[in-house]
């Protein structure tokens, strides 16, 4: 069969790593030990995949230049805590990539994450060597800006059109879309189904292994 899409890009924290619970925990534990407005689960939940710079604009406006390098620095010694287990990748993850690949898909990460923070989490999950290209938000624009789905596509030497973006959060969908490429949502992250629908992906799935019904 005829392969529909060359190149599958992915989002990581909440599509292939189930770190949400840990990014929430962090992030609520970072502004409590500076003594700032403590964002409630949903609001942290919803800023998962946008760059640090945004999430921060975001959840607590109006920090000046210092506070706001104390508060990543702060958040990301907290996540970084070797005291907490890593994170786990989700069930299905493993299995789905090989899959892919078995059958000629190149895949692709775009995360809101750090570099340094992917690097971390390639070497957790040791999921790293399924990958041909990634890019961070702190390389190129935050989502859903669609800068990082074309700058994949551009080095792969594959149309957008081409590339299929899969993400677990509303501005995943839409960059992908703004790009011109087809998505797919993950129902098991940080976003509703009902949000992700009205980004018009081709489907919403609800386990990683669903996603080679679409491929
Ligand atoms: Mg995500």
């Amino acid at each position: 069969m005829e392969r529909q899409y060359e190149l599958i890009i992915f989002d990581w924290d909440g599509t292939l790593m189930d770190s949400v619970g840990r990014i929430v925990e962090c992030w609520q534990e970072a502004a409590r030990s500076l003594s700032l407005p403590v964002a409630d689960d949903n609001a942290v939940r919803g800023i998962i995949g946008l760059s640090m710079a945004e999430a921060i604009q975001t959840l607590v406006p109006g920090l000046d230049e210092g506070q706001t390098l104390t508060f990543r620095e702060r958040y990301r010694d907290l996540y970084a805590d070797p005291a907490l287990a890593p994170t786990p990748v989700f069930d299905g993850v493993e299995a789905l990539l090989e899959s892919l690949q078995a059958s000629g898909h190149k895949l692709a990460v775009a995360t809101g994450k750090a570099r340094h923070g992917l690097e971390r989490a390639f070497g957790h999950s040791g999921l790293k060597h399924h990958f041909v290209s990634s890019r961070t938000a702190c390389e190129t624009a935050s989502k859903p800006d669609p800068q990082m789905v074309l700058e994949l596509c551009r080095e792969q030497g594959v149309a957008p059109s081409r590339a299929l973006m899969v993400g677990d959060a509303w501005f995943d969908l839409e960059m992908g879309r703004r790009a011109g490429s087809d998505t797919v949502g993950v129902s098991y992250g940080a976003g509703s189904t009902e949000h992700l629908l009205t980004a018009s992906p081709k489907a919403v799935i609800h386990r990683p292994l669903e996603l080679l019904e679409w491929v």
